[in-house]
């Protein structure tokens, strides 16, 4: 059984995660999509808000699981569920030099785990949660970008 871990912060998930986790859900017999903080942003959508969120855009996918990985280091939440390999997506450029070393140092903590990438598909290259926090920020339309739970809950965040 091969096992994968898509790993990241999903604050919010967009459009551009659901293709690597539809793809992904392709290759694995089973993905778990593990939620955490990172340390260096500052999120807008509570763990739990974005755990809720993230079910509800990955539901229709059977081997799909959303679960938290937080306080932890993702090459040790891989191995707890007998994970080999950790999924990420690499949009342009700009995600290669933080994703390579990213790859790199979890090779290092731990060799049997490998990090394996797909790329981001033409229509979501220049997506990212940072981007849809930005337009939704200012009132603009995110529909196209993100699942549609994911637009209601957005809207509600900047209307308090
Ligand atoms: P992190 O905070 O760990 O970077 P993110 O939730 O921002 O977590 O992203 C998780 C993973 O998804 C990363 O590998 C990131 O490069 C990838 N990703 C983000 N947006 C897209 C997109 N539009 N297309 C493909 N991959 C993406």
């Amino acid at each position: 059984m091969r096992i994968a871990v898509y790993p990241g912060s999903f604050d919010p998930i967009t459009n551009g995660h659901l293709d690597i986790i539809k793809r992904g859900a392709k290759l694995f017999d089973k993905l778990y999509i593990a939620l955490s903080e990172n340390v260096s942003k500052q999120s807008l959508f509570t763990l739990e808000e974005r755990m809720d969120l993230t079910r509800e855009a990955t539901a229709d996918l059977k081997n799909v699981e959303v679960v938290v990985a937080s306080h932890q280091l993702t090459v040790d939440f891989a191995t707890a569920i007998q994970a080999s390999v950790i999924l990420r997506g690499l949009r342009a450029a700009t995600d290669f030099e933080y994703e390579f070393t990213m790859a790199m140092t979890n090779s290092k903590l731990n060799a049997e785990i490998e990090t394996v990438f797909l790329t981001a598909d033409n229509e979501h290259m220049y997506l990212s949660s940072s981007m849809i926090k930005e337009i939704a920020k200012f009132s603009g339309d995110v529909t196209n970008f993100v699942p549609p739970c994911v637009a209601t809950a957005i809207g509600a965040k900047f209307d308090d």
